[in-house]
């Protein structure tokens, strides 16, 4: 059965950092606002592919830790309250004269004055591992949102890339163990965090590969092998990080009609769409110049934001004031 829609002045598809500022914005505003992600967890690309690193980029903060950054927008964006629709994918898209009605893959539907596209690079799938979904929960993981989870634990880390080595260096001081199996002699991670992981504690196994997770209902054991000798050995572990990767797939945004260049949807000055009341900000953003980095990214969803306010209040001014309640 489908259950009611929710209605809101503002609908936020993503909750990347754009999406999250976006949200803050929409308060600001006086605007009530839905989030929407397809990701368990808020802060898109950052919080699942880099919340350990640190970023310097961003203005005001000479460098701030990922996880760090999205924790400080999901506070400020706590001023609008907004309603956190999390493990939902928007997946239609329809637009009349009075709202915009999005669906998401559950059937959930959001009707809303104004819409805002922050879907990033579009949806992540972590690749899964292998045979395991059944451990999903029970011990295998794909993130780690939160390294005291696996305090005093023996953790065992799948991958090459730089979640896993970020992984492998932040618990080596929280976990029992680390053990970091990688079925590539060779890492793809940013050297400097290779060589740091290199001199560290961390248990490494190349080119190596899960042979068979034990353990009933939670992991107890896993099995690895190395794949050019076939060497065999089973480790005592209770946790397991799969960091296989993402892969992204724009998919529903594709079908919504909605004017595209290179996989990105085009929007003007004022972050419009081609459709009306739908506004788009952040990496999905397409128009002469684009740069994507988290700082456009928040300059834009305030863009949006403010131009969407004209849509959500008609008279409504565009420059919202100032926060600082300066003049
Ligand atoms: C390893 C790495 C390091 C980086 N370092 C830096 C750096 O130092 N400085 C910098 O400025 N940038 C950096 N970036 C880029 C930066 O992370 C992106 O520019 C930023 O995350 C874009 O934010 P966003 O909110 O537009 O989108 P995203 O962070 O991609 O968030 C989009 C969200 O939308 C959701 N979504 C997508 N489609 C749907 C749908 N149909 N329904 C529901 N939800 C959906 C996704 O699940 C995701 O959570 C880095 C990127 C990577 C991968």
């Amino acid at each position: 059965m489908t259950a009611e829609p929710i209605t809101t002045d503002v609908l936020i598809i993503g909750a990347g950092p754009a999406g999250l500022y976006a949200a803050y914005y929409a308060g600001f505003r006086g605007f009530s606002c839905v989030v929407m992600d397809s990701l368990p967890e808020l802060g898109g690309q950052v919080a699942a592919l880099y919340p350990e690193k640190l970023i310097y980029d961003v203005a005001g903060f000479p460098a701030i830790k990922g996880q760090d950054l999205v924790d400080g927008l999901v506070e400020q964006a706590a001023s609008a309250k907004p309603t956190y629709l999390l493990g939902h994918r928007a997946e239609q898209l329809s637009v009349a004269d009075d709202a915009a009605t999005v669906t998401s893959h559950k059937d959930l539907v959001v009707r809303a004055k104004a819409v805002l596209i922050t879907g990033g690079i579009g949806t992540f799938t972590p690749r899964p591992l292998p045979d395991a979904e059944h451990y999903e929960g029970q011990g295998l993981r794909y993130f780690v949102p939160k390294l005291d989870e696996l305090a005093g634990k023996d953790v065992l880390i799948v991958g090459g890339g730089d979640s896993a080595v970020d992984w492998a260096l932040s618990l080596e001081t929280l976990a029992r163990s680390v053990t970091l199996i990688h079925r590539r002699t060779a890492f793809r991670a940013h050297q400097g965090s290779v060589d740091r992981m290199l001199a560290s504690s961390v248990r490494i196994l190349t080119p190596y590969e899960v042979a068979h997770i034990h353990g009933e209902p939670d992991v107890k054991a896993v099995e690895v092998f190395n794949n050019a000798t076939d060497e065999r050995e089973m480790l005592d572990v209770q946790e397991v990080v799969a960091a296989l990767g993402f892969t992204a797939d724009l998919g529903p945004f594709t079908r919504w009609g909605l004017e595209q260049q290179k996989r990105h949807i085009v929007v003007d000055s004022a972050m419009r769409t081609s459709l009306p009341r739908v506004f788009a900000a952040g990496d999905i953003t397409e128009y002469d110049g684009k740069v994507r980095l988290i700082s456009v990214g928040f300059g834009e969803a305030a863009t949006a934001v403010n131009n969407a306010a004209t849509v959500v209040e008609p008279g409504a001014k565009v420059f919202p004031g100032h926060s600082s309640g300066g003049e």
